[in-house]
Formats: C-alpha cells, sequence, structure tokens
C-alpha cells in the first residue's frame, strides 16, 4: 500500500491507524541557491525521493507499517547567504517541529521522520533539539537520518564510503559540500530534468584557506581536539571551513566540482541514504532512542544566535 497523504485523511481514517506502528514523513528544507547549475528546491526534490524510495524498501520488508506523508515543511535553517535563498530561523523552525510532534504525540502516535539534504548547522540544532523536546515530554521519536548520514559524509565515515563506493571530495564532505560533485550526482539520479545547465561547464569552486574568524574557530577546534573532545573539535572544523567559504568576497553558491557528478554515483549515494533511513525508522520501531545527534551539539546554544 502506498503512503497516506495527511491532508486527505478524516479523523476516522486516523483513529483506524495503529499507534505503534504508523510512521509519519515530512521533508523539511529551506529554499536555497545551489549554484547556477542546480534548482532552488535541490534539497527537497532529492529529500522527498530519498523518502519515497525509504517507504517503498520498508513497504516490501515490513507491510504491518503504515506511512503517512505530511506536506512539505518549505522550512530551514542557515540556507546558504545569497540572494535567492530563503532562510527561516532556527528558533521558528523548532517551534514548528515540536509542535507537529505534539499534534501527533497527542492523538497517540510515536514517530516522525523528517527527511532532509540541508546541512546548515543551526538546521540540524533546531531539529535535535526539537526531537529532545518531543521525547522528554511525550516520548515522542522525531528522527532525521539525515543528521546521521551528514556526519558521516563530513567526516569520510568508512562505512559510508564502502557503501557508496566513494571517497573524499566527492562523499559531500567540506570539499564538496554543497552543489559540487555529490549533490549534482544526486540530482541527476533523482531528477535529471530539472538540472539548469551542462554541468560540464560549471568551473570547481575549491574550499579557501582560513583567515579572521574562521581561522579563530579553527584553532578553537583544534584546542578542543588536543584535550579530549574530538568530535566537538571536529564540529568546530567544519564550521570554520563553512565561515571561510561563505565569509568571501563573491564566494561562488556551490562547493565542489560539479561536472565530476554522474548519476551511478548518486544512485549509490541514494541507496546509501536509503539504507541508513531505513535501519533508523526500525530500530525505532523495535524501541531503541534513534534520536539525531547534530553536528555542534555540544554547543547547541549556537543555535539561538541570529542568521
Ligand atoms: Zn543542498
Amino acid at each position: 500500500m502506498a503512503a497516506l497523504e495527511y491532508i486527505r485523511l478524516g479523523p476516522e481514517h486516523l483513529q483506524g491507524l495503529p499507534r505503534d506502528l504508523t510512521v509519519f514523513t515530512m521533508v523539511v528544507s529551506p529554499i536555497e541557491v545551489h549554484g547556477r547549475h542546480l534548482p532552488l528546491g535541490t534539497d527537497i526534490f532529492i529529500a522527498a525521493a530519498v523518502r519515497d524510495r525509504v517507504v517503498r524498501a520498508l513497504e516490501e520488508n515490513r507491510p504491518e507499517i503504515s506511512f503517512v506523508n505530511l506536506p512539505h515543511l518549505y522550512c530551514g535553517s542557515d540556507a546558504l547567504p545569497y540572494p535567492g535563498s530563503l532562510s527561516v530561523n532556527a528558533a521558528f523552525l523548532e517551534g514548528v517541529l515540536t509542535d507537529y510532534c505534539k499534534g501527533l504525540a497527542k492523538q497517540g502516535f510515536r514517530y516522525l521522520v523528517v527527511f532532509d539534504n540541508h546541512g546548515g548547522p543551526r538546521h540540524h540544532l533546531a531539529i535535535a533539539s526539537a526531537a529532545g523536546r518531543a521525547w522528554k515530554k511525550w516520548g515522542f521519536q522525531l528522527i532525521d537520518p539525515f543528521i546521521d548520514i551528514y556526519r558521516r559524509m563530513i567526516t569520510h565515515d568508512p562505512e559510508l564510503l564502502s557503501m557508496t563506493g566513494l571517497g573524499p571530495a566527492e562523499c559531500g564532505d567540506d570539499a564538496d559540500n554543497h552543489a559540487g560533485t555529490n549533490e549534482t550526482s544526486l540530482m541527476m539520479a533523482v531528477s535529471p530534468e530539472l538540472i539548469l545547465s551542462d554541468v560540464q561547464e560549471v568551473e570547481p569552486s575549491y574550499p579557501p584557506s582560513l583567515g579572521g574568524a574562521a581561522k579563530i574557530v579553527d584553532l578553537i577546534g583544534r584546542f578542543f581536539e588536543t584535550v579530549g573532545r574530538r568530535r566537538t573539535g571536529a564540529d568546530l572544523r567544519h564550521l570554520a571551513q563553512a565561515i571561510a567559504w561563505t565569509g568571501q568576497e563573491g564566494f561562488l553558491p556551490y562547493m565542489g566540482a560539479p561536472a565530476l557528478a554522474s548519476k551511478e554515483a548518486g544512485e549509490a549515494m541514494l541507496g546509501a541514504h536509503v539504507k541508513i533511513s531505513a535501519s533508523l525508522i526500525e530500530r525505532a520501531l523495535a524501541g531503541e532512542d534513534v534520536r539525531p545527534v547534530a553536528i555542534l551539539e555540544a554547543l547547541s546554544f549556537l543555535r539561538r544566535l541570529p542568521e
């Protein structure tokens, strides 16, 4: 059975759904500039494709699960600061997600899976914080597989690299972080007709050297690493890369080499998204706490800084 659409249902449909075996899904993303070669809705198109594939895969293996798709939430924080992006502050995103969880939890439901392909730090911190509140207040799980996948991408997680056959600078890491090889490959696999220009003609965008605020954040990250706070240190050094890139005068609105993209690499990465997401959902249904741990989780107060 295909996923149900929440806004097409009536109260009687909802009453008939099994509380422990109904999984709600929602695509949550900002509208964001992805170079001149990819559309503003790139993250949305990719996240929706992952969601559809995850639902299909789980429906085959676990036909007892009911899936209900909520409408997309076109809200995300830390969209690339470039004309065309529509970013939403993290407090607003956190509030909307918390209230959606509350509305589902009050009906006795237990799971909402957010599908996402956006790596903004405040975006992930806001989602993780909403997940924490929903868990504490209502025992409700808000799951965002992309938060886990994103960390694997930027840390070169061996399992992700072996699953995809991809290596550094083509797996969505700091050197390929936005609308570069990985994301262009994903769009080739998901919706090639939506690609806006010949990617072979898009010159690569390389990480800049660190200076100013980025250098300071990187040094603080290195300090955390030397005192044994490796994860927080690595997270800060990732943040330093983003600050260096977007802090440059006239920065390119993508990072990486779109010309190296391929449909095969996109399919491989999609496959990994589906596998990791489906496994998280199955673990949640088995009673495990699989709430996301965002980049910079230890410094979650940073989400309160205005964009
Ligand atoms: Zn993106």
